[in-house]
């Protein structure tokens, strides 16, 4: 939901000095500054319609745009980075089509931006395009929160909300006509070295092999989105090929886009709607497997990934702690040189080092390649799950902290898996997952090879 505040509540310490010489020109008194905490689109937008509402009121207003780190993310790893700069670029030029600037800050939350803008410009007010969720406010009381997805599914009171169209911005351009050169200027708010803030080769060049070949921006998601529900058909074949391992097909690639939100989920959830109402209109064409099941199954994969959101909301800290929301002991060897190998795909299992090589060249992995790595690193190498989850959360085209964190939290034992409670983690047997899901070792033979 978009929040409203006046900007004064944001002051924080900072230690970004102004340059009076170069303060812009202000075109008007009532500046509206919208903030993107990776939200990085125009469609189902609640604070862009929140804003043009405010500058009706006011009988006028400017809006500037801040792109900044969502809260709870570290820095994004260098896929992701990517895809962010495709998504960034085609809203800058989006809103500069209506005289609206856009200013990224990669390293900073919101309240740091807003102060690091202030010898600039000084918002009247601000709103917030934070997370996409299916639901505006707790889908089950906070109260009585389950800690497991099918408690979380059946005792789920009310339904999701529809998106909302793009907003219609005319008029609300103009608010600062002359930024300084080489605006924003990069803050000394890390200690990483700056290499780790370029794009990774593999990620600038496009691997061919890659599971996820497609840009980021939202025209790019909104196409993904009719491709695989309109163009492919792709839920017909979904349940059953939503393990596989290889391709562009097997699954619908949205988490990468509703990773950087240039997609929203509402918008899925709505188009799997209308797909379904189609199907139940045309009588469908009889193939294979019926479509409802499809639009089952992705309806309930958009659920565990709302049931992560809510999870995390309701622990807090205990969600990504070593016990996590169990309160466990920590489990796992703090082995350096153990771990320092898995991170170059070089642990010594074939296939685990498969995965790990598609994860470093591309940032993507299916789910059941994910499933066996976070089991491999716990059960086999054991290693702590934190640190597994760290480097994903670096490396993963769609991290997530939310989603990262509970799904290796579940395979460590330790997290909402039900039949880890009081127990021990599932294990998964390799020789016979890969007999199930990939019995030609076809994954294996493409991604022997860096
Ligand atoms: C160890 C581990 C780490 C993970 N880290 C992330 C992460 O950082 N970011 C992320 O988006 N997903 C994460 N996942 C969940 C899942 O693997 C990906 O969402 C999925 O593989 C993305 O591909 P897709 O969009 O084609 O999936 P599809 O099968 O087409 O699913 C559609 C959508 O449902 C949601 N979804 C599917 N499976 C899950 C799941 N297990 N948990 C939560 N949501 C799900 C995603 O939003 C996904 O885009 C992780 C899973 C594991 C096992």
């Amino acid at each position: 939901m978009p929040r409203l505040a006046e900007s004064r509540r944001h002051r924080v310490a900072h230690s970004c000095k102004a340059e009076a010489s170069w303060g812009p020109t202000m075109a008007g008194e009532f500046t509206i500054a919208v903030a993107l905490e990776g939200q990085l689109r125009l469609d189902d937008q609640p604070a862009f319609h929140a804003a043009v509402a405010l500058a009706h009121r006011q009988g006028g207003g400017q809006l500037i745009v801040l792109a900044c780190l969502p809260a709870g993310q570290r820095l994004r790893g260098p896929h992701q980075r990517q895809l962010e700069a495709q998504a960034l670029a085609q809203l800058r030029a989006r809103l500069a089509a209506e005289a609206i600037p856009l200013l990224h800050f990669p390293q900073h939350s919101t309240a740091a931006a807003l102060e690091a803008i202030r010898p600039l410009v000084r918002p009247a007010a601000v709103l917030y395009c934070q997370e996409s969720w299916l639901f505006g406010d707790w889908p089950v009381q906070p109260g009585n929160f389950p800690k497991v997805f099918s408690d979380f599914r059946r005792r789920l009171e009310r339904s999701p909300e529809p998106p909302l169209p793009p907003p219609e911005l005319r008029g609300l351009g103009g608010a600062v006509l002359d930024w300084p050169p080489n605006w924003p200027p990069t803050w000394p708010t890390t200690s990483l070295p700056p290499a780790w803030l370029q794009p990774a080769p593999a990620a600038q060049a496009g691997d061919p092999r890659s599971a996820f070949p497609f840009s980021g921006d939202e025209a790019s998601a909104l196409a993904r989105l009719r491709h695989f529900l309109f163009d492919s058909d792709g839920l017909r074949h979904y349940k059953a090929s939503r393990n596989g391992l290889v391709g562009t097909e097997f699954s619908s690639k949205f988490s990468p886009f509703l990773g950087i939100g240039s997609l929203s989920v509402r918008r899925i959830w709505q188009e799997l709607l209308r797909y379904e109402a189609l199907q139940t209109d045309t009588g469908g064409d009889g193939a294979d497997q019926p479509t409802g099941e499809g639009c089952e199954w992705m309806r309930q994969e958009l659920l565990w990934r709302e049931f992560f959101l809510w999870s995390e909301r309701r622990h807090g800290a205990s969600f990504h702690a070593p016990g996590g929301i169990q309160g466990r002991p920590p489990q796992g060897e703090p082995d350096r040189e153990r771990f320092r190998r898995w991170t170059l795909a070089d642990c010594g299992h074939p296939l685990i080092d498969a995965q790990l090589r598609e994860l470093l060249a591309t940032g993507y992995l299916s789910n059941r390649g994910r499933q066996w790595v976070a089991s491999h690193f716990v059960n086999e190498l054991r290693l702590p799950w934190t640190w597994g989850a760290r480097f994903f959360e670096w490396m993963l085209i769609d991290a997530h902290p939310a989603l990262n964190g509970g799904n290796w939290a579940y395979l460590a034992g330790v997290g909402s898996d039900p039949r880890s409670f009081g127990g021990s983690p599932r294990r998964f047997d390799l020789e016979r997952q890969v007999g199930l899901y990939d019995p030609q070792e076809l994954h294996r033979k493409l991604w022997s090879y860096r």
